[in-house]
């Protein structure tokens, strides 16, 4: 489609390339400078939905946090809320617009919650027009995640995404998940569909932002935005897209969680002490789903630190990774596994020594 580039709020410029055959394409660059304005505008019915007095601040600070954190402005001069009670319960997403129920008798944060997910998808798939029923974890579970990282701003002091993995990875250690990269309409009946388009690919998201470190993620994230705006990306320029920020090769992440339901469990095995001092600690991948691991050691004399054990060593087929304590770091004192808490691991229980030092 055809790009108005002269507009105010975007810049163009040419994309660096170092493939001589490769046209230049222009690429266009949205600008977050404040000065755009746009009108929120909020429909509802006193007597029924009274939460709704107040909910054109949740669209207004949607629409604000969304532009800042994607950097990508929105682009249109309107957002329209309505009240739609008589048909419709929770939400539903149209271009500039959504209808939402009353929420009468919930919360005000339930109420927010479906307001900064229904914004949300302004940016995807109304901006980035990704295929719905196809993939719907595409859109579902980047909005989910923009919801989550919204909510954290106007409710602070809840880590929602910690909320939302807990609940896939339940499904998950129960066997019921069906996998990503599978039509809407073939779900079998369950929490799998729910679970795959929603849950998973929001906590799979915190979970990439915390392997490739979030400077790195966060400029794949806004490129992918960026450049697939007015585009219909399929989820391979996903993939593409965070494995050039990462420079890597992330084929075991997509695997594992978007084309299969293999489950993840790292664990703290041995951890054997030496008479002379330090100790052998022994990490374990009880699972299928290949993951790196992240060690946090602390010993008797103050030392605490952490250890990286790379997707490599799993992927050779190893399923025991021995760390090597020094004597004179002392004797180990407490081994947890997956500090930052956003590895999509099964069992938590068992990444913790001693056993119960835990969550
Ligand atoms: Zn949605």
């Amino acid at each position: 489609p055809d790009v108005d580039t002269g507009s105010d709020d975007r810049e163009s410029e040419d994309r660096e390339s170092d493939d001589s055959e490769a046209q230049a394409l222009p690429i266009i660059q949205p600008v977050v400078d404040g000065t755009r304005r746009v009108l929120i505008h909020s429909f509802w019915r006193e007597d029924l939905a009274p939460l709704w007095a107040e909910q054109w601040r949740y669209g207004q600070q949607a629409v604000e946090f969304h532009s800042e954190y994607t950097a990508y402005s929105y682009p249109w001069s309107h957002m329209t809320s309505v009240e739609g009670q008589d048909i419709i319960e929770g939400g539903m997403e149209f271009p500039m617009m959504t209808v939402m129920g009353s929420y009468e008798g919930q919360e005000a944060s339930d109420l927010y919650n479906v307001t900064a997910h229904e914004i949300g998808h302004m940016w995807i798939p109304m901006i980035v027009g990704t295929d719905e029923k196809r993939h719907a974890w595409m859109d579902e579970g980047a909005t989910t995640f923009l919801e989550n990282q919204s909510k954290m701003e106007y409710w602070p002091g809840v880590d929602h995404h910690r909320v939302g993995a807990r609940s896939y990875l339940q499904v998950s250690e129960a066997r019921q998940e069906q996998a990503l990269m599978r039509h809407g309409d073939y779900y079998e009946p369950g929490p799998g569909y729910g679970v795959a388009s929603y849950l998973k690919p929001a906590a799979l998201m915190v979970a990439l932002r915390d392997v490739m470190g979030e400077e790195d993620w966060l400029k794949a994230y806004r490129a992918f935005i960026a450049e697939w705006s007015f585009k219909k990306p399929s989820p391979w320029d996903f993939f593409n897209t965070f494995e050039r920020f990462a420079e890597d090769d992330l084929d075991w992440f997509w695997t594992s969680f978007y084309y299969e339901t293999w489950v993840m469990d790292h664990a703290v095995g041995r951890v054997v002490s030496k008479p002379t001092g330090g100790a052998t600690v022994t990490i374990e991948d009880r699972g299928d789903a290949i993951f790196p691991a992240r060690v946090r050691i602390r010993t008797s004399n103050g030392m605490d630190f952490v250890h990286e054990i790379p997707v490599y060593h799993w992927l050779a087929g190893n399923d025991r990774y021995e760390i090597e304590v020094a004597p004179a770091a002392g004797s180990v004192v407490r081994v947890e596994l997956d500090p930052g808490g956003y590895a999509p691991d099964v069992d938590r229980q068992n990444n913790f020594w001693p056993r119960g030092s835990g969550e």
